[in-house]
């Protein structure tokens, strides 16, 4: 979706009040820069001519002369080497004291120039003076929900629950067939059945940066103008929703992210990639788990044995570039370690592990309970705080771990050894402390062998 889509729900009558805040705009005094008269010693070589050397307030005052708009810069008396701007608004003289490191800044927003820091900030001071208490209201009566982002977004997700529907029906008559033993109650299994429901509806929260729009925009979330000269609001990176900052804070975690806009497979928010590509699960992940199950569940030391890391390079720039057409058969890499080396460099690589930071002590404390049933009862609750998307590939992930330990007699791999290579990639600490992961590790170990073995009453 482009930007220029969203641009084109705001229409008719809504339009007219939107345009509000656009007139004003257009109506703010303009910047007059006055000149000194005479050579300035001493003049940062980042000002020009409006500059006025070492004046006082006063006298900066006069020279203004109570012209709506005009401005000039002076160095302080008190404070030598600290600047000022001095600027009529209101029918008084503002100061603000300036700063440069490149760029020219009073505030947040840094500007090329002085006259664009003026232009902005006589735009937002006319914005802000007449119509605080319309500002103050803007986000509640927001349009969000009817314009054509929203709509786009609906049928989507009805598009994709349809086809969830269908997805968890086969899912459920698998798991009837091999009914497992109950360690677990009823009750919390029906917990976990509840969350593999949704597990196509992931809520993800959009990525807001600051951002400078061409030409007027408006909010897709309150439908008002996006006044100013620069960063005049903010644009999700994922899926491009334009937004004032205040509003932001608004916007429901609905993010739908863009293909276009995501341009890796490694290193990005799980959530955010499975979004952009409509899948239950990252692809790289059921690729390379389809890949190992069909041919290399007997390979001695899978997972253990490292495959050459060139290679896991390639495969990784394979998906990377290619998405879900990547090539991984055994005409290309018929080393199976490469694709099992490949699928623990995505899990290393992302920026929220698998096992989130937010619930990484939880699982740790849950691990050192030593009866077993309770800390079984304990790493299940855990489970339900992971986000849907994680959730589902861990679930996915342990169901083909357990397939691995099958073949143990071939492979030499049980759960507790494939628990010792996937600990510290499944989990990491949220600060980077040597000491912490040193004595987490065995826990790490831990948490992976119970959801190998237990794969089957924990999901
Ligand atoms: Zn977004
Ligand atoms: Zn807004």
């Amino acid at each position: 979706m482009s930007a220029s889509s969203h641009d084109s729900g705001v229409e008719g009558r809504e339009r007219i009040s939107l345009n509000t805040l656009y007139q004003l705009q257009q109506e703010a005094p303009r910047p007059k820069r006055i000149i000194c008269p005479r050579e300035v010693e001493n003049r940062p070589k980042y000002y020009g001519r409006e500059f006025h050397g070492i004046i006082s307030r006063e006298q900066a005052d006069e020279i203004l002369a109570g012209v709506e708009g005009a401005y000039i810069l002076r160095e302080s008396q008190r404070q030598p080497g600290c600047y000022t701007l001095a600027l009529r608004f209101g029918n008084q003289t503002l100061n603000y004291r300036l700063f440069y490191d490149g760029k020219h800044f009073v505030g947040e927003k840094r500007f090329e120039s002085i006259h664009d820091l003026v232009t902005d900030g006589l735009i937002t001071l006319y914005i802000e003076t007449k119509a605080s208490e319309y500002i103050s209201k803007m986000t509640t009566n927001p349009i969000y929900e009817h314009i054509g982002y929203a709509t786009l977004l609906r049928e989507k997700v009805s598009r994709r629950l349809s086809r969830t529907k269908n997805e968890s029906r086969k899912a459920s008559v698998t798991s009837e067939e091999n009914t497992p033993v109950e360690k677990i109650t009823s009750l919390v299994r029906r917990a976990a059945l509840t969350q593999n429901d949704n597990h196509f509806n992931y809520e993800k929260a959009h990525n807001f940066k600051v951002h400078t729009f061409r030409g007027p925009h408006w909010c897709e979330y309150c439908a008002n103008f996006m006044w100013g000269l620069i960063a005049q609001g903010v644009r999700c990176s994922d899926c491009g929703l334009n937004v004032h900052k205040q509003c932001s804070k608004y916007v429901p975690n609905d993010c739908q992210p863009d293909l276009k806009r995501i341009k890796r497979v490694y290193c990005c928010d799980l959530t955010t990639l499975v979004k952009a590509h409509n899948t239950q699960r990252p692809m790289v992940v059921d690729s390379c788990i389809r890949e190992i199950e069909a041919r290399g569940l007997k390979s001695e030391g899978l997972y253990r044995v490292s495959g050459f890391t060139e290679h896991i390079e390639d495969v990784k720039m394979a998906f990377d570039r290619d998405g879900d057409k990547a090539d991984i058969s055994a005409s290309i890499y018929p080393d199976i370690n490469i694709i099992a080396g490949a699928l623990k460099l995505y899990f290393r690589d992302l920026p929220i592990p698998v096992i989130t930071y937010d619930t990484y002590s939880k699982f740790i404390e849950a691990a050192k309970i030593s009866n077993p049933d309770e800390r079984l009862e304990a790493i299940h609750e855990v489970l339900m705080l992971l986000p849907a998307a994680h959730y589902e590939t861990l679930r996915y992930l342990m169901i083909h771990l357990k397939k691995v330990t099958l073949h143990e007699k071939e492979n030499f791999m049980n759960a507790e050894n494939l628990g010792i290579v996937f600990g510290p990639t499944l989990m990491r600490p949220p600060e980077d402390s040597t000491l912490a992961t040193l004595n987490d590790m065995r826990y790490q170990k831990l948490i992976v062998q119970i959801l190998i073995e237990n794969e089957d009453v924990l999901f």
